[in-house]
């Protein structure tokens, strides 16, 4: 059985202000005080996992083993099928070191056009990992991982301003607009990140009242 998350505050283990601010209103209805690592002034550990979950669990440790929290961390990113599943876990990294989206959108554009009738076939997929900071002291205890998915294909060019990374280009299967002209609530509602959420909240999580 997956252990509970009974404390008051969640250390939300990353610096990227898009995903803080989804975690954030996916963890709404649980009244959980959320901070954010680079609130705590908390360094980004080095993604050497060669998964999602690796990565995200390499991030929870990390952020609850400095802060005595239990801390939440989400490893995600863009899976295109015809380029063999890339950027995958390099999803930040195709961006620079500007974070520049518009360039990674533009290259995976450019690596699409170099292939004979590709697919334009893409997933989201989001890891998350739940660790306690007794986790790290004892070492004894794994800590939780949930794995989420979102089918969906690209277009080009990119479209709508209002979610972040490559929202502009993926648009959800059974859907006719991009993430980034979707409202918040409605990609809240149906992305890789909700589906890990949904498995998370139901493994570790009470509603408060
Ligand atoms: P990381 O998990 O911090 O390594 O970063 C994953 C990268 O994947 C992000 O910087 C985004 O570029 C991309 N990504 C992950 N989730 C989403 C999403 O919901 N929308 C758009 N891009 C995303």
């Amino acid at each position: 059985m997956a252990r509970r998350f009974e404390e008051k505050t969640l250390l939300i283990a990353s610096h990227n202000p898009g995903k803080v601010r989804e975690i954030a209103a996916l963890l709404a209805p649980f009244e959980v005080e959320v901070i954010s690592a680079a609130e705590k002034g908390l360094a980004e550990p080095e993604e050497t996992g060669a998964t999602f979950t690796e990565n995200a669990l390499l991030k929870a440790r990390a952020a609850a083993s400095v802060s005595g929290l239990p801390a939440l961390a989400d490893d995600s990113g863009l899976e295109v099928k015809a380029l063999d599943g890339q950027p995958g876990i390099y999803s930040a990294r195709w961006a620079g070191p500007d974070k520049d989206f518009n360039l990674a959108m533009r290259r995976i554009e450019d690596e699409l056009s170099k292939l004979d009738t590709p697919s334009r076939a893409a997933r989201f997929i989001c890891s998350l990992a739940l660790a306690w900071p007794d986790d790290a002291a004892d070492g004894t205890k794994a800590a939780e991982t949930f794995e989420g998915v979102v089918e969906g294909k690209l277009v080009w060019p990119p479209r709508g301003d209002k979610g972040f990374g490559y929202d502009p280009v993926f648009i959800p299967k059974g859907h006719n607009i991009t993430f980034g002209e979707m409202e918040g609530a409605e990609k809240h509602a149906i992305s890789h990140r909700a589906d890990a959420f949904r498995k998370l909240v139901a493994n570790c999580f009470d509603p408060r009242s």
